[in-house]
Order: structure tokens, then C-alpha cells, then sequence
């Protein structure tokens, strides 16, 4: 047996283990046809086979509702920042953004490069602690969408329930969070994620469109960078990442063998709880980043006294055995990445080194 890290890591972030083996088993001679899914064109039969299958697998386990489109697009969740407002901020209209933290930052500054953005939401104020109550949110009636980040990878915050905006589109950042529990699809116009989080490898973005959103693209945009066009060629209008299409296929396999979104969620409040108990039990010495209502349960960010000791923390987990632990360069202090892929061992595993650590160290 191969001995697998501990691996906490946040993006490229950790796959089932069954999902490899599989991967491996079929590198060579995908479903007896000889070839890699690598080697063959993506017009082929197969390839054809395992677009509509990964699709279908989408909906199924998010309970997509009739009336919306599955894409798979390149350019990661970067690209769309772009791509939003390119499709759907128009003259005289405003896009609204709720800000969150550094990736709902990103998606805003791209958005000001085509049009007119607002900011209909902050949790700037809290130095992003908290999602910001959206039950009274004012947005004029020339709003083009509203656009939330579901879970903020880095600063550790995650929506509880999402905002009802009414008839003005509402666009979630999902990356770090889909397939992490159970939503209500029909709320969004369209939610998107690259996979590298918690749906597969790097090279894909996912894209859940409401066909409605499809009806009145400009058709001034670049060919590539409109929905209109990889809705109208089911995802085959370029050569698709096929390689990673077939491991989000894989992964979405994996996710309903162990019991579809309901499960995850059960087994991501319970890998999680154990690192949230370890720092409200350690008296100070661990201090959560995020306000407990706001808590992520895909990325547990903490911090220490000192970078010191965080230094030292990082070191002596990466000498036994764990990966990934050193918070996001731009905000510092530590992150734990819990993934649906990783394991309850493993959190196990870290909680039981914070306490061993705590005890060495206070
Ligand atoms: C990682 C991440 C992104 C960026 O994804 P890329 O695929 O690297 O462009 C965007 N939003 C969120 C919430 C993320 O976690």
C-alpha cells in the first residue's frame, strides 16, 4: 500500500484515493477501446459518452432543476470573473457584488473593467470575519446580477443560506464549496467553480447556466468567451480539458457511491467540528479567524500568538507527516483545506496533533 500524505492542501487540493486507483487502472485502455481518453477525439462516440454522462451526473446529484445547462469551460474560475460581466453587464445597468474577502475582490475588479459595479454588500468592516447579512439588501431595479462568493478559500468564511434577490440574477463563485452539501439550485442564474477544489484535477470549470441567461448575450464578445457558445455546442465547440472532464466524471461517481451531497455534508460538519472544537477548547492558544456563524466547512483558517510559533507549527506538522497547513500568503497565519476528498482520519489526525502541540508549547 501506497502511503498517502495527510494532505490539507487548498487548491490543487486532494482526490479520493479511489478515484486515482480507477484513474490508474484506466490510463492505458479506457473501457477496453485501447487508447487513453487522452488519445481520442473529443467528436468520438466515447468522448460524446462521458460529456453527457458528467453532465447528467451533475444534475443529478445537485438536483438541478429542468431549464438550466451544465458547461465545462476552460480558463478556471479566473476566466469568468471576466466572462460575467462580458455576457451580462450592460450599459445603464450596475452589477452587484458582495464583498467578502480576496476572491470576491478579484471577481470585482474585472467586473469594473466592462461596466458599472456597486458594492451591495461588505463584510470589509469586520476585516472579512463574517459573511454580511443580506436579508435587507436594496438593489435598484437596474441591477444586472448579483454576484456572491459561496466560500471564501482563503479567509475562511462561508454562506449559511444564500440571499433571495428577487428577479435581479443571482451568480455564485462555488468553487471551494460545491457538492460540499446540499443547495437549492433553482436561487442562482448561474453558479460556477473550477474543479481543483472539490471536484477534480485543475483544467476545467464547471458552469451552471439557467437557459434564460443564454437569451440576450452581445454578439460583440469574443467567440470563447460567450455562454452563448459553449451552451449551443454542448461544451464541444473547441477541444475540451477531456483528461479532466473524465476526473470530475470519476469524482462525481465517487460522490454518489458515498451517498451524494447530504452524506458530504454530514461527513464535512463532523471533519470540521473536530478542528473548530480543538481551537475553542485550547483557551486562547488557537484563535478562529471567522465568527463561529460564519464558519467554513471546507477551509478552517487559525491563527497563533505569533508567526513564530505558527513557523513552528507548520514545521514540525510537516514532520509528521501533514501537508498544506501554512495559511494563504497574502493573509498568513494557518488554513486546514477539508475537501470533501479528505479523509476523517486525517482531521482526526490534525485535531490530535493541535492538542499534542498545545500541550508542548503553552
Ligand atoms: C481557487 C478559487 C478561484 C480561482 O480559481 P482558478 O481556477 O485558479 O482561476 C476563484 N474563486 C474561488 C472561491 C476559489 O477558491
Amino acid at each position: 500500500m501506497t502511503k498517502r500524505a495527510y494532505n490539507f492542501n487548498a487548491g490543487p487540493a486532494a482526490l479520493p484515493l479511489e478515484v486515482l486507483q480507477k484513474a490508474q487502472e484506466e490510463f492505458v485502455d479506457y473501457r477496453g477501446i485501447g487508447m487513453s481518453i487522452m488519445e481520442i477525439s473529443h467528436r468520438s462516440s466515447q468522448y460524446e459518452q462521458l460529456n453527457e454522462e458528467t453532465q447528467a451526473l451533475m444534475k443529478e446529484l445537485m438536483g438541478i432543476p429542468d431549464g438550466y445547462k451544465v458547461l465545462f469551460l476552460q480558463g478556471g474560475a479566473s476566466t469568468q470573473f471576466a466572462m460575467i460581466p462580458m455576457n451580462f453587464l450592460k450599459p445603464g445597468t450596475v452589477a452587484q457584488y458582495v464583498h467578502t474577502g480576496s476572491w470576491a475582490e478579484k471577481a470585482i475588479k474585472e467586473a469594473k473593467l466592462f461596466g458599472e459595479t456597486a458594492i451591495a454588500a461588505s463584510s470589509e468592516a469586520d476585516k472579512f470575519t463574517r459573511i454580511p447579512d443580506l436579508s435587507d439588501m436594496q438593489l435598484p431595479a437596474n441591477s444586472a446580477y448579483v454576484h456572491i462568493t459561496s466560500n471564501e478559500t482563503i479567509g475562511g468564511a462561508q454562506y449559511r443560506q444564500y440571499p433571495n434577490t428577487g428577479s435581479v440574477p443571482l451568480i455564485g463563485d462555488l468553487s471551494s464549496d460545491i457538492l460540499c452539501r446540499p443547495i437549492d439550485v433553482s436561487r442562482f442564474a448561474m453558479i460556477y467553480a473550477g474543479a481543483q477544489k472539490n471536484l477534480g484535477p485543475s483544467g476545467v470549470t464547471v458552469v451552471i447556466i439557467r437557459e434564460d441567461m443564454l437569451a440576450d448575450i452581445p454578439k460583440n464578445i469574443p467567440t470563447m468567451l460567450s455562454y452563448s457558445t459553449h451552451a449551443k455546442n454542448n461544451s464541444l465547440y473547441n477541444t475540451p480539458p477531456a483528461y479532466s472532464v473524465y476526473m470530475v466524471n470519476l469524482v462525481l461517481h465517487w460522490i454518489k457511491e458515498n451517498g451524494g451531497a447530504e452524506a458530504m455534508e454530514k461527513r464535512n460538519k463532523e471533519k470540521t467540528a473536530l478542528l473548530y472544537d480543538a481551537i475553542d477548547k485550547s483557551g486562547g492558544f488557537y484563535r478562529g479567524v471567522v465568527e463561529p456563524d460564519s464558519r467554513s466547512i471546507m477551509n478552517v483558517t487559525f491563527r497563533m500568538q505569533d508567526e513564530e510559533l505558527e513557523k513552528k507549527f507548520v514545521k514540525e506538522s510537516e514532520q509528521q507527516g501533514f501537508v498544506g497547513l501554512k495559511g494563504h500568503r497574502s493573509v498568513g497565519g494557518l488554513r486546514a483545506s477539508t475537501y470533501n476528498a479528505v479523509p476523517y482520519e486525517a482531521c482526526k489526525a490534525l485535531a490530535d496533533f493541535m492538542d499534542d502541540f498545545r500541550r508542548r508549547n503553552s
